[in-house]
């Protein structure tokens, strides 16, 4: 029989999902499986955002785009997050010199989105809370996962317990050094790749005015291209923007080579004098925010029996200059629900067309955001770029 048929000749199989990761695709796809009708257990290791007290930093502010918007879509919340959302309908592109120049991402009103992670991930949680089949665990460390007998080791981190426990059906969505593909990692011809890019970043903030105006074009995604290197800013609701600088490790004007308030003063007032004005907290913030690294990651099978499936940054990490982290992590709870739809809850079909389906896109997002890199950082700022994309958009 087909797996269609097999599957409408049996009660689906609503045994209890058990996810690791409560990031942006883990609190998704709770979601998606709990209005299946399945019992959704998910474990964070971090603190619950929403009750850590801290007063929350600054924004740190993602693209969001159409595959991701279909998939919040799927779970009714788009609307929800489309009014805290700033449509950026052009890249803006800053010189040396402070000129300007435009790029459209669309025609007329297409644009890709500035949203809060932290934002949308505290959404994510709201909604997950709501639903009674979603059981949400924070401060759960998950150490090791013991594929053959089904079993987690668990750290509390508050009470500092240790326990073990059992899962039908596991969901690794624990982010790009995951637990779960690590135990996958040891079972026999397993595939996997990471690899890091010789370039760190930094997070940056360009402030509101005194007025709580944008300082800068609000309805664009700026960019700052300087060959080797580039900063880039999106808008967030404040008026502010936040900023990325996306600079060597090693070499002549990397972060090595800025080591003193006065050297990172002098570089940013030579390399970007019309952002300088405008933060501040520059040298502060340089200083004192770490440095993050930039890793692709590739593997396979995503799949263990049908049993473990990863999803999201689990299964593919890539480097963030095509925007697409996210929305793709999101576009795998869409297709891993259309999927079950179309086979019930037959999961070893599901699991395998999953993987079949989805392996080939993310790999060619992995390349495309390594590709982009080089075009934002330099091609963007060549005249004969500029010119061909002019032709390319009559
Ligand atoms: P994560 O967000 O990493 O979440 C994983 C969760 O699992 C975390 O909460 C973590 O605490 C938890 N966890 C990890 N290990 C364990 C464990 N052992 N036990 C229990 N819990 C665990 N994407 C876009 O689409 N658009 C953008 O504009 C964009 N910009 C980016 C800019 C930067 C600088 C970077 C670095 C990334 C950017 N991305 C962007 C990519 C995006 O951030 C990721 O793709 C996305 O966060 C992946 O979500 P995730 O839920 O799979 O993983």
């Amino acid at each position: 029989s087909t797996p269609s048929s097999a599957a409408t000749a049996t009660a689906p199989d609503l045994s209890p999902c058990t996810i690791m990761g409560a990031g942006l695709v883990g609190s998704l796809l709770a979601l998606y499986l709990a209005r299946r009708g399945h019992v959704v257990d998910v474990y964070e290791r971090r603190a619950d955002p929403r009750l850590s007290g801290a007063v929350e930093g600054r924004s740190i502010n993602l693209a969001l785009s159409d595959r991701g918007w279909r998939a919040l879509e799927g779970v009714g919340i788009s609307e929800q997050v489309r009014e805290v959302a700033i449509p950026m309908y052009r890249r803006v592109m800053h010189d040396q010199q402070g000129r300007l120049t435009h790029q459209p991402y669309g025609r007329e009103n297409q644009a890709i989105y500035s949203v809060s992670r932290g934002g949308l991930n505290r959404t994510l949680l709201n909604l997950t809370e709501a639903d009674p089949r979603i059981r949400m665990h924070f401060n759960e460390h998950c150490q090791h996962v013991d594929l053959r007998a089904r079993r987690l080791e668990m750290h509390n981190t508050l009470t500092d317990q240790e326990q073990t426990l059992p899962f039908r059906r596991l969901f690794g969505a624990d982010g790009a050094y995951s637990a779960v593909r690590g135990a996958m990692q040891k079972t026999d011809r397993y595939e996997f790749s990471q690899s890091y890019l010789e370039y760190g970043y930094k997070e940056l903030t360009i402030e509101a005015g005194p007025n709580g105006e944008w300082q800068l074009e609000k309805n664009a995604l700026h960019i700052w291209p300087r060959g080797q290197y580039m900063m880039i800013a999106l808008p967030n609701l404040d008026g502010s923007f936040n900023c990325t600088l996306f600079f060597p490790y090693e070499g002549q004007e990397s972060f090595t080579a800025l080591e003193t308030p006065t050297q990172v003063a002098a570089f940013f007032q030579e390399r970007f004098p019309d952002a300088m004005p405008f933060m501040p907290d520059l040298v502060e913030e340089f200083i004192q925010n770490p440095t993050g690294s930039l890793i692709t990651v590739r593997c396979f099978p995503w799949t263990h029996k049908d049993e473990v499936v990863l999803l999201g940054d689990a299964s593919h990490a890539i480097v963030p200059f095509y925007g697409q982290g996210m929305n793709s992590g999101f576009e795998d709870c869409s297709v891993l629900d259309a999927l079950l739809n179309q086979y019930g809850e037959d999961w070893h079909t599901v699991f395998s067309e999953f993987q079949r389906q989805r392996k080939p896109n993310a790999d060619a997002m992995a390349d495309l955001a390594i590709y982009n890199f080089e075009e934002m950082r330099d091609r963007v700022a060549n005249p004969r770029f500029l010119l061909q994309k002019k032709i390319e958009s009559k």
